[in-house]
């Protein structure tokens, strides 16, 4: 059966302009290319997973404008129950993102909708995340009903996988609700506040709120990881990356699918944490071969074939 995954949360329309360089303060650069795609990271992650084969169910906040109506079509598209997609009177979120010819990029979001998102649209859809085999969530919606998801989730006994992105500091109520954090490096400092080594505190806030397992994606460098109080480097495929966003959502979703796929986290061990891992730092590097955030998102067949060489 496929596993099902529940993905609370954000979805913004991405304005993407590529140029040469990225403009300095004050600086006006010439784009040599736009392009306008679907994202936001749930709804990226929620078809990171559609692709690698789960059955996802969307809850989320868009506009009553054209943008809320091209997600709706979009994520069906894919395949994802948007049931749980919910439209109000503020404009669908949106997206500015600045990519240069390195795959630099800076990103600017307008939330909108997103965060007219209440704790109580959240439990009108408690059946949803209730019933799921894991949850996945991130903090571009409120908080407040980011945490009202995990308690569902939690009571549940359904998996929280939590990308505490974009970086902001989490209270240590909702960090006991989650069983897999993933954070990016700079996610990594904001989460933690003053740090002198980001593993060391990780570890030690894994430790204290017990989280299964913990995530610091470095990009181009992989990622770091700590299970079970064993830390492991999980290294990057070699591609050739032309746009790094998304990369991180497909690592999300990808690593949520193959814990499902696996059972949960129950007896997770370092070595099956790390061929989890591994698959998803596949899925990420795939996912900065194409460009858009979307567009990118690889299906199961190319991250088996980068991952395991078939
Ligand atoms: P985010 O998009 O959240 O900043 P990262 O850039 O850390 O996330 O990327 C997530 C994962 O995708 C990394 O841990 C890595 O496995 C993979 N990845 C990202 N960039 C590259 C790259 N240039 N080459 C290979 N893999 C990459």
């Amino acid at each position: 059966m496929a596993p099902r995954i529940t993905v609370v949360g954000s979805l913004n329309m991405d304005h993407v302009l590529r140029a040469t360089s990225l403009p300095r303060e004050g600086e006006t650069v010439a784009a040599t290319r736009f392009d306008r795609f679907p994202g936001g990271k749930g709804a990226n992650q929620a078809v990171g997973c559609a692709r690698l084969g789960s059955e996802v169910r969307f809850v989320g906040m868009v506009g009553q404008d054209d943008y809320g109506r091209r997600f709706r079509e979009a994520l069906n598209s894919e395949g994802i129950d948007t049931s749980g997609l919910l439209a109000c009177d503020h404009p669908t979120g949106v997206g500015l993102i600045t990519l240069d010819a390195q795959a630099r990029s800076t990103i600017v979001v307008a939330l909108g909708a997103n965060l007219a998102l209440t704790p109580a649209h959240v439990r009108e859809h408690t059946a949803a995340i209730a019933s799921a085999d894991g949850l996945i969530l991130q903090l571009e919606i409120p908080m407040d009903s980011v945490a009202e998801a995990a308690h569902i989730a939690h009571g549940a006994g359904v998996p929280v996988v939590l990308n505490a992105a974009p970086g902001s500091i989490v209270p240590d109520d909702l960090l006991d609700l989650v069983d897999v954090l993933v954070v990016n490096e700079h996610e990594a400092m904001v989460l933690l506040g003053a740090t002198e080594d980001p593993c060391v505190d990780l570890t030690q806030l894994g430790r204290a709120h017990r989280i299964d397992l913990i995530v610091m994606t470095r990009g181009e460098h992989g990622a770091w990881i700590s299970q079970a109080d064993e830390a492991q480097d999980i290294p990057a495929f070699r591609v050739d990356a032309i746009d790094p966003v998304g990369a991180g959502d497909a690592f999300v979703g990808a690593l949520t699918c193959a814990l499902v796929r696996r059972g949960g986290l129950k007896g997770l061990t370092p070595a099956a944490a790390r061929d989890a891992c591994l698959w998803a730092s596949a899925a990420g590097a795939l996912a900065t071969t194409i460009a858009g955030a979307i567009p990118s998102l690889p299906r199961a067949a190319a991250v088996d074939q980068l991952a395991l060489g078939r």
